[in-house]
């Protein structure tokens, strides 16, 4: 059985990205030409040691990062957010506070929640609000000298509304809090140069921007003292053991190379179509509402809330049809709650259930978005329909934009 059917419209490019054909080419060799490992003194393996080498300048291109070996690989934005938020807790024991804000992705989330119930860390969860955006006044408000790590998503996966993380490092510098940004939804989407920042750490993950799973990296200015989670050998300058994923790090290299190559060019013609498909879908479709549309956003994500049905079924049926979208974060599917970030944005009750996130990359076409144009509509009446919440006695269609 084919789980792709055979003309998937596929809008769920924040869960994960193709690997481009171009990223997987370059990869090939390292599997069964190149295999060598790194560490070994001979050709094969100093062969291996220069891709990594090679891979390691094209994502200090992409991120305008000073130094090559202030990026250090990791298996993913998950283990690069843990690192991160570990390592800047170790770097001053005696601060015994974190910054975070109450949307960032559970790779975040769940972490503080364990440190705070296990460690007796106290944990700053910055509102947002009804656009996503995050709330300055009490992010000032919980700055102190015992804050260790502020750790603030440039972008936020399900909506994709963007933080100034740029000018939040700058207030943390203040008070000598280190700033981590998960910039696993911004990288290869957004113009990013490190240098000119006062970011301590940023993570990232390979197959957000059409690099393969497992592989991604975490970047640590220089002078920040990182201690290592992985022990072991000696490889990432003894700051992340294990052999080096050699074939993912020549494809996380490429990926960033053609980032970098095509950004200008895809943020324009992947916000037209973005802007296209929430435009009609707003247009066409009934009490349904873009979130954080008034926000500044990623180019390429859309969150439309629909009012009296839930997202699931939504999901469900566009997948028949051949569309293929998420309900809020891809990590949190097979739960029914409603997404942490619509409660945080406080999106309306009616709608809360209802997000639907669509979010688009460079393999998107006109034509994908016309056909998941043109069975939205259809889907969302028929669920209307059955809907118990549109049978209910009484039922208001109106729907509450005060959040819009
Ligand atoms: N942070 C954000 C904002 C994400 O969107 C994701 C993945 O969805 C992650 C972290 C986790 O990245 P990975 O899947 O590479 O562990």
């Amino acid at each position: 059985m084919s789980v792709q059917p055979a003309r998937l419209v596929y809008l769920d490019n924040n869960a994960t990205t193709r690997a481009d054909p171009r990223v997987v080419e370059a990869m090939l060799p390292y599997f069964s030409e190149y295999y060598g490992n790194p560490s070994s003194k001979y050709a094969l393996g100093a062969h291996a040691g220069m891709a990594v080498k090679r891979a390691r300048e094209q994502l200090q291109r992409l991120l305008g990062v000073e130094h090559a070996h202030e990026l250090m690989f990791t298996s993913g934005g998950t283990e690069s957010t843990n690192a991160a938020i570990l390592a800047a807790l170790e770097a001053s024991p005696r601060r015994r506070e974190i910054i975070t804000s109450a949307v960032e992705h559970p790779a975040v989330l769940a972490l503080c929640g364990w440190l705070e119930k296990t460690k007796g860390i106290r944990v700053h969860l910055i509102p947002v609000d009804r656009q996503g955006r995050l709330d300055i006044m009490a992010y000032r408000a919980a700055l102190s000298d015992r804050v260790a790590a502020v750790s603030i998503m440039w972008a936020n996966n399900e909506t994709g509304v963007i933080n100034p993380v740029v000018d939040l490092a700058e207030l943390a510098k203040e008070h000598g809090a280190l700033f981590h940004t998960d910039a696993v939804q911004a990288v290869g989407k957004l113009p990013i140069d490190l240098r000119s920042t006062a970011i301590d750490m940023l993570s990232l993950s390979g197959h957000k921007l059409h690099a393969p799973k497992g592989i991604g990296a975490l970047y640590i200015r220089n002078g920040v003292r990182f201690k290592p989670q992985i022990k072991g050998g000696h490889q990432e300058r003894g700051r992340r053991a294990g052999t080096e994923n050699v074939p993912g790090i020549v494809g996380l290299g490429m990926a960033a190379e053609l980032a970098a190559a095509h950004m200008a060019d895809e943020d324009i013609r992947v916000r037209a179509l973005r802007d296209r498909l929430e435009r009609e879908i707003v247009e066409r479709v009934e009490h349904c509402v873009a979130v954080g549309a008034r926000a500044e956003r990623l180019p390429n994500t859309s969150n439309i809330a629909f009012s009296f049905i839930e997202s699931e079924s939504i999901v469900m049926l566009l997948d028949r049809a051949g569309v293929a979208v998420s309900m809020g974060s891809a990590c949190s599917t097979g739960s029914f709650e409603p997404s942490h970030v619509l409660v945080a944005m406080k999106v309306a009750d009616d709608a809360v259930r209802g997000g639907v996130r669509f979010s688009l990359s460079r393999d998107t076409t006109d034509d994908d978005v016309d056909r998941a144009l043109a069975v939205i509509p259809g889907v969302i009446a028929r669920l209307r329909e059955i809907s118990p919440f549109c049978a209910e006695e009484g039922a208001s269609m109106t729907l509450n934009r005060a959040h819009v």
